[in-house]
Formats: C-alpha cells, sequence, structure tokens
C-alpha cells in the first residue's frame, strides 16, 4: 500500500509554528517515500469553523511549499457517512442516548457514595454510566436529540475482549482496562452526528492513510482511536507523535496565539526556509 500522510487541521484560526511543524513533517515523510500526502479540514464543530480560516490554510500551506494530492476532504460533508456507522452500531446495542451535561458527570463521579476520586482516562473524566439504561438500540429509535455514548462493557463482552487481553484482533487491550479506565466514550453529539473520536477514525481508514504524523498531545486520543478501529474493524495505521513547539516561555503554542501565526511571519517578511529553521527542520 502506498505510504500515505495526511495534515488535519480545524478552521477555527491562524495556522501556527506548531500546525507548520506538523505539517511540514507529514508532507516531508509522503514526498521522501514517494508516498502521497493528503489534507483534511476538520470542521466537524460548526459553531468555531469559518471558510475564511480554510482558505488561509490552503493559503499558508501553499506558501510552505506543501502540495496535496486529492481533494481535501471536508468533515461537514461527511455527515451521512458517520450516520451511517452511528445506525450500524446503534443497531448492534453498542451506543446509547446520553443527556447528561458536563456538570452532572462531575457531580455523579464525584458523590460521596462512589467511595473514590473521580477517574481520568485518555478521553477525560471517566462517565459514570448514568444513562446506560436508557432504550437503546435495535429495539427503539435512534434518538437524534442527544449524544451517544459507546458502552464499552458491552462491546468487550460481545468482541470477546477477555481479562486477560486476548482479544480476537491483533491489539492486546484488557476488558477492565476499557471500562475503566476508558469508560464509555461520546460518538455522537447532540448537535452533531459525530465525534472527533468516530470522525477522524473513519476519515484516516476511508483516506487510506497509512501514517498518522500528529502532536504528542494527542497521544492519550490516539489510545481510544486504536481501539475504535478494533471496534469498527478498520485498519490501525503506524502512528508518529511529535514533540510540540513552543514559545520561548515553554508554553505550548495555542492557536489564538496570533503573533506566532504563520501569516504574521510572513507578513514580516519571513520566507519558507525561514518557518523550516525555526522549528528545527532541514532547509531544502
Ligand atoms: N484537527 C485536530 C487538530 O487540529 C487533530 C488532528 C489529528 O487528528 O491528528 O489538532
Ligand atoms: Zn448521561
Amino acid at each position: 500500500m502506498t505510504l500515505t500522510t495526511r495534515f488535519a487541521p480545524s478552521p477555527t484560526g491562524p495556522l501556527h509554528l506548531g500546525h507548520a511543524y506538523s505539517a511540514l513533517l507529514a508532507h516531508d515523510l509522503a514526498r521522501a517515500a514517494g508516498g502521497r500526502f493528503l489534507l483534511r479540514i476538520e470542521d466537524i464543530d460548526h459553531t468555531r469553523s469559518r471558510p475564511e480560516w480554510e482558505a488561509q490554510i490552503h493559503d499558508d500551506l501553499r506558501w510552505l511549499g506543501i502540495s496535496w494530492d486529492a481533494t481535501p476532504l471536508r468533515q461537514s460533508d461527511r455527515l451521512a457517512r458517520y450516520h451511517a456507522v452511528l445506525d450500524d452500531l446503534w443497531a448492534r446495542g453498542w451506543i446509547y442516548p446520553c443527556t447528561c451535561r458536563r456538570r452532572d458527570i462531575q457531580a455523579a463521579a464525584s458523590a460521596p457514595q462512589e467511595g473514590a476520586d473521580p477517574v481520568f482516562g485518555p478521553d477525560g473524566l471517566i462517565y459514570p454510566g448514568t444513562c446506560r439504561s436508557r432504550p437503546r438500540g435495535p429495539d427503539a429509535p435512534l434518538p437524534d436529540d442527544c449524544a451517544l455514548r459507546l458502552d464499552m462493557g458491552r462491546v468487550a463482552r460481545d468482541l470477546g475482549f477477555d481479562e486477560t487481553g486476548q482479544t480476537p484482533r491483533h491489539v492486546q487491550v484488557a476488558a477492565a482496562d476499557l471500562i475503566s479506565g476508558v469508560g464509555d466514550i461520546v460518538l455522537s453529539r447532540r448537535d452533531f452526528p459525530g465525534s472527533y473520536h468516530l470522525s477522524v477514525v473513519l476519515d484516516d481508514a476511508d483516506q487510506g492513510v497509512t501514517h498518522v504524523v500528529r502532536g504528542a498531545d494527542l497521544f492519550e486520543a490516539t489510545q481510544i482511536h486504536v481501539l475504535l478501529q478494533q471496534i469498527l474493524g478498520l485498519p490501525t495505521p503506524v502512528y508518529h507523535h511529535h514533540r510540540l513547539i513552543r514559545d520561548d516561555s515553554g508554553k505550548r503554542l495555542a492557536k489564538r496565539d496570533d503573533a506566532r501565526a504563520i501569516a504574521t511571519y510572513r507578513a514580516d517578511g519571513a520566507t519558507p526556509g525561514d518557518i523550516r529553521a525555526m522549528v528545527g527542520l532541514a532547509r531544502v
């Protein structure tokens, strides 16, 4: 299979040096291997995504010398795909509706009768299971006005993940670790069919991505993605987590840190080679 990498920014602000580093690494890897480099616009959060930012992303990447080998995939064009997978998971009884608000979850997770401190997994606070007994598929109709959670215990049982970590597929993960260490993650949000985790896994599979190059800040999320690939029967790409680009005070660059936006450096007369040097890559 052709080595395929991707860059998957969210059009919610300007690209900064950290994005440039990630995109250049993924692009250089594909070019050095004679492979493919793809672009994906992660505009799942339609309240924060803007077409102007998407246009600016294209412009900044081209200026950096980055070219992509297919029409960029836009998540907002893929709702039918996410819906179809959710329908399938619903029919299996693997997802259930959840109407909890963040503060309900916090309160339930730290309730005195639970005895222990709230537990955090790769997706934040482990969901305490408040809504797990709500009506679910295939008998109940799929609701479209609330979040949908993956019932990790049910999935572990149905797929035969056991306590020794032997699984029917190749990744070894113990059922207890899934249930207590990851919990019932959200696969669909109230206002959008899909979640970051579901869409990224389906998009990488559908785009034929073989190598994911992403920041070390997504290391925990990667655990969830590998797990979802197991559950959905999708291939697992090779993951490379790169170091994060920090400012002089050691703080990670945030998207609204306009001072470090690629566009700002461009306006100040920097060249693409200067940007490469700033993130520690050799000039080409
Ligand atoms: N779109 C996300 C971001 O901008 C994630 C990219 C990924 O999944 O690697 O950080
Ligand atoms: Zn709930």
